[in-house]
């Protein structure tokens, strides 16, 4: 009896442990779990309903949606004449930024700022802008020609342009200590708020950050500060091990078609390192002058007549490489014609929702050719 009530016992404590066993290995299996997520794991947040596609930006959680089919909706307004050809012509005419008529029709810089009162690299000129609706606000023209089309800009003019922003950038802060945010943007064509054709850029120096760019550093921190890592670090891995929205890149510059687009065919560059426009180095520069041409060019292949560029750059005194890694956003506007049907409506502006018509995952395979082709 004895000998029976000691192997009950026993059984009793071995099957008392085999649930030990099964509780410790769920306790370590969720602690995991809570690890995997906690380690710095960029979540791609989608879902589909009725063929619409819900996505959130894995920083923000900005709502976007994307409805491929809407692509192939019918526009009315694209039937209108293209009156490209005759709006380039007749602008010509007047054009202030044309090489006649930019030193009469520009403003000049004070002499702290330049001493010969106008910024000059290669073919592009920076001036004071006369229209300004921020603070510092300079604008560079980035060659001679009034017109070029998508496929025109090259490496070249584009990294002189960026050397010619670089050097207002500093001359600025440098009498200004309090103008500490660069913001390099670029409208081209009419239908992205660009008002004269002539190809050129809009460059900032602010005292505070943009709400947008505020939002970016901020939720920066937060991820650094929780899983000790740099989140834009974790999502150019993230996104380079998926494979389906890198296009291409290295440890100091990635180009990845965004998951969560806040405007058509949305193209992201990140500068690996550098929180700030000024850290822009001549490897930097370079290689993102030639992936821009690039994208450019694919753009073009893709009948693209008007985009928008801006860079969202930290503050110039201040290093946040730690958590936070400058980037800058492409996307492509409606065709410059007439009357044309418009990107944005209610929802963008009203709603603070972008509806877009093309899955990013699509974009990469339209871009990636164009940058496979020759590597810096
Ligand atoms: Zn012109």
């Amino acid at each position: 009896m004895i000998l029976a009530k000691a192997r009950v016992t026993n059984r009793q404590i071995v099957k008392s442990r085999e649930i030990d066993i099964d509780q410790a290995l769920v306790a370590v299996y969720s602690e995991l779990k809570r690890h995997m997520v906690m380690s710095g794991t960029i979540e791609f947040r989608k879902h589909i309903r009725e063929q619409i596609e819900y996505r959130f930006d894995p920083l923000t959680n900005a709502q976007v949606r994307i409805n491929p089919a809407r692509a192939r909706r019918i526009k009315q307004a694209a039937a209108s004449v293209n009156e490209l050809d005759q709006l380039i012509k007749e602008s010509r005419r007047t054009c202030p930024f044309c090489p006649e008529r930019v030193e009469k029709d520009t403003p000049c810089f004070p002499k702290d700022i330049s001493e010969e009162g106008r910024i000059r690299v290669g073919e592009s000129l920076i001036f004071p802008n006369l229209n300004p609706f921020g603070e510092c606000h300079a604008v560079g023209i980035l060659s001679k020609e009034h017109y070029l089309n998508l496929d025109q800009f090259s490496p070249e003019m584009i990294e002189n342009n960026l050397l010619a922003a670089s050097h207002y950038i500093l001359s600025t802060h440098a009498q200004n200590s309090e103008a500490r945010y660069p913001v390099y943007m670029w409208n081209y064509m009419p239908p992205s708020a660009g008002s004269i054709i002539h190809p050129h850029v809009q460059i900032l120096l602010e005292r505070e950050p943009a709400p947008q760019l505020s939002k970016l550093i901020e939720r920066s921190l937060d991820y650094y500060e929780k899983e000790g890592r740099n989140y834009w670090a974790d999502l150019v891995e993230e996104e380079k091990r998926l494979g389906e929205r890198f296009i291409i890149g290295d440890n100091i510059l990635s180009v990845i078609a965004s998951f969560a687009p806040c405007g058509f065919n949305e193209v992201c560059f990140i500068f690996g390192g550098i929180s700030s426009l000024t850290q822009l180095d001549e490897r930097r520069m370079e290689t993102f002058s030639i992936y821009l041409s690039k994208v450019l060019q694919a753009y073009r292949n893709m009948g693209v007549g008007s985009f928008n560029l801006a860079t969202l750059s930290g503050a110039v005194d201040q290093n946040q490489a730690q958590f936070y890694w400058m980037s800058a956003k492409l996307i492509s506007r409606p065709y410059p014609r007439g009357i044309y049907t418009n990107d944005s409506g209610p929802m963008e502006r009203m709603q603070g929702v972008w509806v877009v018509d093309t899955l990013p995952e699509e974009l990469t395979k339209q871009i990636k050719p164009a940058l496979d082709s020759k590597s810096p």
